[in-house]
């Protein structure tokens, strides 16, 4: 038979489990092409037929899109020729091919973003579409009042100046702060980098947030299916 079940396609985009997507149709809520489909197991194609769910087009009805808590010491790839711990190590979808978004160095944890979306997983790691990245970095102080105007005006680095987005100072115990960062760029090790130009070191860097998708409370080494919101949001 052609095409592929609407509950999968629905799953697919993040509006939950297969189960509960066939649902969501026997509730009458999904169309197809202007018209509610309530019958089960109605195929359709995704790359030419029109799906809403209470009125609203189902973006990327072809891809996948997760959320990675990557833990430190994994490297930023699907796969390691010398067997290092990777990316595809935290992967059980193995019916699709999955790109990374960019990369997180390997002493680095926090959020990275799976989709077997290629176009899209270029696209977002481009400066020039300047999605915003968040970091939470452990620096020893004292921490200047002035840091943050300085990270905001630029630091020079040898590869040319960074300038983050944000700054402030999260936490503080002692000596020991916890700083945010935000910032649009790419570069290798920017953020360590470019404290470390500052004259702070990072003993730990986490990444909080890729453009709109937060971390949140999700578990090292956990991997999750973005939902249809921050799908939305990011594309
Ligand atoms: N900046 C870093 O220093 N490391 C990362 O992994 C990402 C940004």
């Amino acid at each position: 038979p052609e095409g592929e079940r609407l509950q999968k396609v629905l799953a697919r985009a993040g509006l939950g489990s297969r189960r509960s997507c066939e649902e969501l149709i026997g509730q009458g809520r999904v169309e197809v092409n202007g018209t509610v489909v309530q019958e089960q197991g109605r195929r359709v194609d995704p790359d030419r037929d029109e799906i809403k769910v209470d009125g609203l087009t189902v973006t990327s009805q072809r891809h996948v899109f997760y959320a990675l808590n990557k833990p430190v010491g994994v490297v930023s790839a699907m796969e390691d020729p010398d067997g290092r711990p990777c990316l595809g190590d935290y992967v059980q979808d193995r019916e699709t091919r999955l790109f990374h978004v960019g990369r997180l160095d390997a002493e680095t944890e926090g959020i990275i973003l799976l989709t077997n979306h290629g176009e899209a997983a270029h696209r977002l790691t481009h400066p020039r579409f300047g999605v915003t990245k968040t970091y939470l970095a452990a620096i020893t102080g004292p921490v200047p009042r002035d840091l943050g105007k300085r990270l905001r005006e630029g630091v020079r680095l040898e590869d040319g100046y960074v300038r983050a987005d944000d700054f402030r100072v999260v936490d503080q115990v002692g000596n020991n702060y916890l700083v945010e960062v935000v910032l649009h760029e790419g570069r290798k090790h920017i953020v360590r980098r470019m404290l470390a130009e500052a004259g702070f070191p990072v003993d730990k860097l986490v990444r909080t947030h890729f453009g709109p998708v937060a971390l949140g409370d999700q578990k090292s080494g956990k991997l999750r299916r973005m939902t249809h919101t921050e799908v939305g949001r990011l594309m």
